[in-house]
């Protein structure tokens, strides 16, 4: 399987002195999907920050897909994190001022591969797969968790990104949107073959027989 992701002893230190990742060397390949697990403070968050192109690593090599990413400029770092990578955090950080549709199109604004006569459809069909079509014209505060985290990852999907980089996915919501959620993940990692990175506690999450990645054991923190 190709290496969709090389990371060679990474290490990230906030400006606090605080070294929240230290000496990580993985390689994630194409098409798997990633548990990653360590206690809390271990830097899992950090990591996904680091692979997201986030935040820039005080040291070390990160390269995605075949791209060593030290020496770019911030403007080519974002074009490969809106093409490649698509986000579903805990937090759902949609704008309060669209409604879903809009939220769903941002993505498509800003990566222009997509023809602007087929975005409104692209984000339609989107919100269609997580099961809101009826909920278009509603804006953020007019949805609840579990809505706002499918527009969330219907809007992390939208340009069809390589690499999904979630953390704690599931943490806000209730049973019946955990499960729905999870199924949306699993099936773009099978059917269109997406890399997968998690972080989760979710026994159900972890069942998916993924490939398990404890930082605590790769990294040795100070
Ligand atoms: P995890 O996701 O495993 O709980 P984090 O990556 O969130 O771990 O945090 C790892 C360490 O880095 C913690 O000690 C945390 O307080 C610190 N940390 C995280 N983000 C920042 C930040 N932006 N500035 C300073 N310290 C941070």
């Amino acid at each position: 399987m190709d290496t969709l992701i090389r990371c060679e002893h990474l290490k990230k230190t906030y400006r606090n002195g605080v070294t929240a990742v230290q000496d990580f060397t993985a390689q994630f390949v194409s098409g798997a999907f990633y548990l990653i697990t360590g206690a809390s403070g271990a830097g899992k968050s950090t990591l996904l920050h680091l692979l997201g192109l986030l935040e820039r690593p005080t040291e070390g090599v990160l390269s995605l897909c075949g791209n060593e990413i030290s020496a770019m400029r911030e403007g080519r770092k974002a074009e490969l994190r809106n093409r490649f990578i698509g986000f579903v955090f805990q937090s759902y950080y949609l704008h309060p001022n669209l409604n879903a549709l809009e939220n769903v199109m941002v993505p498509m604004l800003i990566h222009r591969e997509i023809p602007p006569s087929q975005r409104k459809q692209r984000a339609e069909s989107l919100l269609e797969k997580v099961g809101l079509s009826e909920r278009s014209s509603h804006y953020p505060k007019e949805l609840s968790g579990g809505e706002q985290q499918r527009v969330a990852f219907a809007r992390a999907i939208a340009n069809e990104p390589d690499i999904i980089l979630a953390d704690e996915p599931t943490g806000n919501l209730d049973t019946a949107n955990g499960q729905h959620l999870i199924r949306l993940i699993k099936e773009l990692n099978e059917e269109k073959g997406v890399t997968v990175l998690c972080v989760s506690h979710d026994e159900r999450i972890i069942a998916q027989g993924s490939r398990l990645i404890n930082i605590e054991e790769i990294t040795c923190a100070e």
